[in-house]
């Protein structure tokens, strides 16, 4: 099995000591023997895997290469890929080839980067366990018999099995950090507006952003100066000067505050979370860094808050699927309304159904007053309990998840399932940068992962203080036994 991490497979490949056709083809062969245990990998087209490796091997032998090429990499199934089908892990989009691509994704193909396949995700990325795929579920490769988190559970289980080395998945509301925490992985979820939403299927497009997940926060450095940059496509996309996000990977954590917020650390996240945070904050404390207990007072308003515009987000940007356009088409209807209404029953599963409808009561005319704008208030003072918070530390620690992985089939109650958001929604709503980074194991063995929050375009700070702990930790390379 190739345990290879990016930087790793990228100083291999520029010593010519592996081609990008063997790289290519040792990652496909454990795919081959491990995904279908797993199922994180939904597409896989092995010429244009090797086509892309031919190219790239063309490019390192013409001395054209960057670091990037003929690395090795899974997209969550949320990006259009131009050739590849693009479905979102939905029934809706299941004939969906897309015919452009995500600028994210062009970006990291423009370095010549190889397209091992698209991995599998909540069907239009929501949800927090991966089983609302119209592919079936994504098992947790530490302990199949668990999920491995949401939505992005396709690119965690992908990268925590060693069946890439890196891959990229989007966070509205956790999904890159609740499922790097349950697998064992580091992951990123950059401020909003830093990295393009062009060509990434819209779920909630104020919170949506995509972000790196790879073992180490090294790696996710890497691929965040490839991929952040202003897009015109996309409206919300930020134009800032160019930044190194590996500036900081060196730099000492000597005098860095620490947050420790303490809604954070009252009595929600389990014991094993818990005894994972205390190790981060012993290793964060011996390293020079110090710790200041803050506050974030309304932490539990950010779920409400959340459902109510990410629904709503949702049930408008999820009207285009009507079966005219793209998407599924029911094969028998009567005359159009019925059309459209059996496309949309046939085509969505019961989670999305459940957004759309409670999207599209709050936008209502008589409820908006009363849900949506009240929502967006609340969001408001959900970003100011950070800025408030951020005049007293640097970075915020926090857990990533309540729990490590839960039982495939455990989360049948949404509520539920939404409340264990707690820890990652209110950073999507403040639009902050975060990561997860491993940090222990519980008595189940299961990973857990700690996360760490910034101030916007913080980025090369969160990824420096999680690379220092990278380096006085083993968490972040163990793999499981496959
Ligand atoms: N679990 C959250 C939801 O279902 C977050 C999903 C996400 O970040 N895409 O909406």
């Amino acid at each position: 099995m190739p345990q290879y991490t990016l930087k790793q497979a990228s100083a291999l490949l520029q010593s010519k000591q592996i081609s990008a056709v063997e790289l290519a083809g040792e990652y496909l062969k454990a795919i081959a023997a491990h995904n279908p245990a797993l199922n994180a990998y939904i597409t896989l087209d092995e010429e244009k895997t090797l086509a892309e490796a031919r190219a790239a091997d063309a490019r390192i032998a013409a001395g054209s290469a960057t670091a990037l090429t003929g690395v090795p990499i899974a997209y969550k199934d949320i990006f259009c890929q131009t050739g590849w089908r693009s479905a979102c892990a939905s029934k809706m989009l299941d004939n969906f080839v897309s015919p452009y691509t995500a600028t994210v994704v062009q970006n990291l193909l423009d370095e010549g980067m190889v397209t091992l396949g698209r991995v599998n995700m909540d069907e239009f990325a929501m949800g927090s366990c991966n089983e609302n795929s119209y592919y079936g579920a994504t098992r947790n490769p530490w302990n199949t018999a668990h999920v491995p988190g949401g939505s992005s559970g396709g690119s965690a289980a992908a990268v925590a099995a060693r069946l890439a080395p890196a891959a990229l998945g989007s966070d509205t509301g956790g999904s890159i950090r609740q499922p790097a925490s349950h697998c064992g992985i580091t992951g990123l979820k950059p401020t909003y507006g830093t990295v393009s939403r062009f060509g990434m299927i819209a779920y909630a497009s104020s919170l949506d952003q995509a972000g790196p997940m790879a073992q180490t926060a090294e790696d996710c450095a890497i691929l965040l100066n490839t991929i952040a940059g202003f897009d015109e496509r996309d409206s919300t996309s930020i134009e800032r000067a160019k930044e190194d996000y590996t500036r900081d990977l060196n730099r000492p954590l000597k005098g860095l505050r620490i947050g420790l917020p303490k809604e954070y650390f009252a009595d929600g996240a389990d014991e094993g979370v818990q005894a994972a945070l205390q190790n981060t904050i012993a290793l964060l404390r011996e390293q020079g860094a110090q710790t200041v207990e803050v506050s974030l007072p309304q932490t539990a308003l950010s779920i409400p808050a959340y459902y109510v515009i990410a629904s709503a987000e949702a049930s408008t940007n999820l009207s285009r699927y009507d079966g005219v356009r793209y998407g599924h088409r029911a094969a028998q209807f009567a005359n159009l309304d019925e059309m459209y209404s059996r496309s949309r029953a046939e085509g969505f599963g019961s989670e999305v159904k459940r957004r759309i409808m409670i999207g599209t009561y709050v936008l209502s005319h008589g409820y908006y007053d009363a849900y949506y704008l009240k929502a967006q208030k609340l969001r408001r003072l959900v970003a100011q309990d950070f800025q408030t918070a951020f005049e007293q530390c640097d970075l915020i620690l926090a857990p990533a998840a309540p729990t490590a992985a839960p039982i495939i089939g455990s989360s049948s109650d949404p509520v539920q399932t939404y409340l264990s958001d707690i820890y990652t929604i209110a950073v999507n709503l403040a639009g902050l940068p975060a990561l997860s980074l491993p940090a222990g194991f519980a008595a189940n063995s299961l990973p857990i992962g700690a996360q760490l929050i910034g101030n916007h375009f913080t980025e090369a700070r969160l990824l420096g203080a999680a690379h220092q702990i990278q380096l006085a930790s083993d968490w972040h390379s163990q793999a499981p036994a496959l």
